[in-house]
């Protein structure tokens, strides 16, 4: 049985792992094609980024593969496979209550690590990442990584749920932690402008979190945002397009100094956030 459980949550981590780097490694060659010059001067970050998230895949990889083990072998979890044991309706609506859900604990779990003796001891390693590329979507300390990895685990413990749903809020966590954090807005302008963009959270809404720390603290929806005064619009990339342009345009050594530029900017964060 020890075996079985050892196996399974090994398995887990590599799938994990292996899912973090194929899908941050898609959105990553697509920002050089749209944007070249977007992450220059950023090796040691993305290097830093990449170590920490596949850290973060074995904290991610061991309660989920020991809940699959859990599942498969005495039924734990309320996955369930048979399309028809619950009706057709649910389907939809065990999707949006797993990200609500998922959205709530992330916002206060997010807030709570904003308090300056925990940002100082696990979360100031995610903002470390300034700007922040494709590759920082499980740039997390241990400690973050923790809450973050009991989420889903938790919830399909207690709620229903298609085997296939799951996957889609699986899919969709892990597009959206990449999407929200590489420096551009892969989706249509009315999921993050207009009355249903109001609503979303994409990469624009993310990036000024990382921008300007407490505020936007939200995952997939803007509710706990708005309802708790921490919203503060959505930023645009205007500025570090224009300067991964003239990086482009510029010998190496030049764009160094103008990513060393970036390193002030950072300090000042890391003042506020405290
Ligand atoms: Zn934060
Ligand atoms: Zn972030």
């Amino acid at each position: 049985m020890l075996l079985a459980v050892t196996l399974s949550a090994l398995a887990m981590t590599m799938i994990v792992g292996v899912r973090y780097l194929l899908v941050s490694g898609a959105f990553a060659a697509a920002t050089r094609l749209r944007h070249p010059g977007l992450y220059r001067g950023l090796d040691a970050q993305m290097r830093r980024e990449i170590a920490w998230s596949l850290a973060s895949a074995a904290i991610y990889g061991i309660p989920a593969g020991v809940l699959a083990w859990g599942w498969q072998a005495h039924g734990w979890t309320r996955v369930y496979r048979d399309v028809h044991a619950y009706p057709l309706w649910y389907w939809p609506v065990s999707i949006l209550l797993y990200l609500v859900l998922h959205d709530t604990w992330f916002y206060w779990t997010h807030r709570w690590m904003h308090r300056p003796a925990v940002f100082k001891a696990a979360h100031a390693v995610h903002h470390a990442s300034r700007p922040p590329t494709a590759w920082a979507a499980m740039a997390f300390h241990p400690i973050e990584a923790l809450t973050g990895a009991v989420a889903i685990p938790l919830l399909v413990l207690a709620i229903p749920i298609h085997v296939a749903a799951l996957g889609f809020v699986l899919a969709t966590m892990t597009v959206m932690g990449v999407t929200n954090h590489m420096g551009w807005e892969v989706f249509p302008r009315f999921m993050w402008r207009g009355p249903l963009g109001g609503w979303l959270i994409t990469a624009s809404h993310h990036q000024r979190h990382h921008e300007q720390y407490g505020c936007n603290y939200g995952l997939y929806f803007r509710f706990w945002d708005r309802l708790c005064g921490t919203d503060r619009g959505v930023g645009d990339f205007a500025r570090s397009h224009a300067r991964a342009k003239a990086q482009a345009q510029q010998p190496a050594g030049g764009a160094r100094r103008l990513a060393a530029g970036g390193g002030a900017g950072a300090r000042r964060g890391a003042d506020r956030a405290a």
